[in-house]
């Protein structure tokens, strides 16, 4: 109840008010005037009986007297209760007060945590000693509701998780330093992103990725001082702010501790699991004279660590935020690309390292933007990726990829023409991509034993019931698989026994070292081998040089592209060098 309702009250009852003090007034008045009567009629006969004179007894003087000393003892009686009672009623008044602010400024500003509710001594059985009771199991129903207040407040702003204050908390506290900031005191926040949670919640459940989340928080809180704020602010995302003189140099230092320790493998029942940061660093002095906020700021800067190479740390610039812009912008044109038919596919030739003839070819997706001219797709796979695009262009990568191999699949001079279709992990997850693949195959009428799916060892790391289902019901289609960038992902080769794979690609950055070192060579020589023990077709990528197709064709790797034979060709050119034979001759050794 609050204090305006109280008032309420006694203007809607006024008389009831009055009523309570007039008859302790008159209770009193009546109980002296009483006690003065009896005084007054008993004390005459009590006196004659204890030997004095009639006369003197009923002499109006002594009546007088008496009726004088009954009101005495009646206003000493009145002051005495008033004094003790009055005394105890005012302590049981004044907890009523406090306990009655206390109620009113927490409803009003919702805020529990200060109200002090303070019991009475309940020392005596009569009624003041019942009133203190109910007094006292008042309080208690008001703290069950403070209790339940800051519960649910609690929980408005922590991580159930980890306990830590969660992603409300942390822009309330971001604004107020935002605020502090006016007042010349710098802060600084930290954004944090794991690079791999998702791989350890595949392969270790989620219970797995609950408890990874857990011992990291406790690691982060370990490297900051206790005056600096860390938040949970979804699964794997993580803020720091830093307050006070010098946070600036004090956030890049802690950014390095976090990175340092959180490098170190956290062990998860029987595992090892390693985990990576991207860090983004955002100070006040950099926001307030760019005009974004510095969680946005935080989070850009850290973006831009991510998408340069992950377990970094970065500071933002507000260039961060131009090129966010312009990847929105681009992100905002790729959905429209595939309606005005600005995708198009090159094909690069794959070729036989010995007899130099082409045996088919890898499409490679290219967007032929009509202002910025052909941009590259390691600029927007990444955005079809993130935005779901990759599917539907995926789909049509597959259906013009098929359409363009049926009708070449007979003028191959070596017998039937392959195609290659690069497949996403993002599109080889999505439901759809068994049946995109047969359709594709259907419509174009292609042969299936020509088409090959090229997926990457990252799939392998989500190891799933899913992902091998899907592996068997592609092989069931009739279609090959071909392991890309073979040496860059996945660590264990288990799978290579594992899944049915018929063809293994030596990622690019192997090639290189094939002519440069002795172990270069020798890793290359270890990978063809392990292709022929496996009876893997191996295809070398990247293939640069003369002296690089030597090498391989030496080591008897029977396949290579690259831009030593041919860089990826329109679909025009293909034709014309199918027509020369599909061999390519020395002269024609010079990339395009
Ligand atoms: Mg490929």
């Amino acid at each position: 109840m609050t204090t305006t309702e109280t008032s309420a009250d006694t203007r809607r009852h006024p008389r009831r008010a009055f009523r309570l003090t007039s008859r302790v007034f008159w209770d009193m008045a009546i109980y002296m005037v009483a006690l003065g009567l009896v005084m007054g009629l008993i004390f005459p006969p009590f006196v004659v009986l204890l030997g004095v004179p009639e006369t003197f007894a009923y002499r109006s003087i002594f009546r007088l007297a008496c009726l004088l000393a009954g009101f005495s003892v009646g206003a000493m009686n009145y002051a005495l209760v008033k004094g003790v009672v009055g005394g105890r009623m005012e302590v049981l008044g004044g907890h009523l007060r406090s306990a009655t602010e206390s109620i009113t400024s927490a409803t009003r500003t919702g805020d529990w945590s200060a109200a002090l509710f303070e019991r009475i001594t309940v020392d005596s059985h009569d009624q003041i000693g019942e009133a203190g009771s109910a007094f006292n199991s008042l309080l208690g129903a008001v703290e069950g509701r403070k209790e339940l207040e800051e519960r649910l407040r609690y929980q408005a702003f922590h991580d159930q998780l980890t306990g830590l204050p969660n992603r409300a908390y942390m822009i309330d506290k971001i604004a107020e330093a935002e605020q502090l900031r006016h007042e010349g005191m710098p802060s600084a926040v930290l954004f944090l992103d794991v690079d791999n949670l998702k791989a350890v919640n595949d392969s270790l459940g989620h219970d797995g990725g609950d408890t990874l989340i857990k011992l990291l928080s406790e690691r982060m809180v370990g490297c900051v001082r206790d005056t600096d704020t860390v938040a949970r602010l979804s699964g794997d995302e993580f803020a720091i702010l830093l307050i006070g003189p010098g946070s600036e140099h004090q956030a890049e230092r802690v950014a390095l501790r976090l990175i340092n320790s959180l490098r170190a493998p956290t062990k998860i029942g029987e595992h090892l699991v390693r985990t990576g940061f991207s860090i983004g660093l955002a100070t006040s002095a950099t926001c307030a004279s760019s005009g974004i906020g510095m969680l946005r700021a935080a989070d850009l800067a850290m973006y831009a660590a991510k998408s340069g190479g992950k377990g970094r740390l970065e500071v933002f610039q507000p260039s961060h935020h131009t090129a966010h812009v312009e990847r929105d912008a681009v992100r905002g044109e790729l959905s429209g690309a595939l309606d005005a038919e600005q995708l198009e596919l090159h094909y690069q030739p794959i070729v036989d390292v010995c007899s130099r003839q082409v045996v088919g070819f890898e499409a490679l997706l290219r967007w032929r933007h009509p202002e910025r001219g052909l941009i590259s797709p390691l600029e927007f796979i990444p955005l079809a990726e993130e935005t779901g695009l990759i599917v539907p262009i995926g789909r049509w990568v597959l259906q013009e990829a098929t359409r363009q191999a049926a009708e070449w699949q007979n003028r191959s001079p070596r017998g039937r023409l392959r195609m290659s279709v690069n497949v996403s992990v993002r599109q080889f997850q999505h439901p759809d991509l068994v049946g995109d693949v047969a359709e594709a195959l259907q419509r174009s009428g292609l042969d299936a034993s020509l088409l090959t799916v090229e997926i990457t060892e990252s799939l392998f790391a989500q190891d799933t019931e899913e992902t091998v289902r899907k592996i068997r019901l592609l092989k069931d289609l009739g279609v090959r698989l071909a392991l890309d960038d073979f040496g860059t992902g996945y660590s264990s080769l288990s799978y290579l026994r594992r899944f049915p794979i018929d063809t293994l690609k030596i990622d690019k950055s192997f090639i290189d070292g094939v002519t440069t070192s002795a172990e270069g060579h020798a890793v290359v020589a270890a990978i063809t081998q392990l292709g022929q023990s496996l009876h893997l077709e191996v295809v070398a990528e990247g293939l640069e040089t003369a002296e690089q197709v030597e090498a391989l064709a030496s080591l008897e790797c029977p396949l290579g592209q690259g831009y030593h034979f041919s860089r990826p060709l329109v679909a025009g050119d293909a034709v014309k060098l199918l027509l020369t034979g599909g061999r390519f001759s020395s002269e024609m050794l010079v990339p395009a």
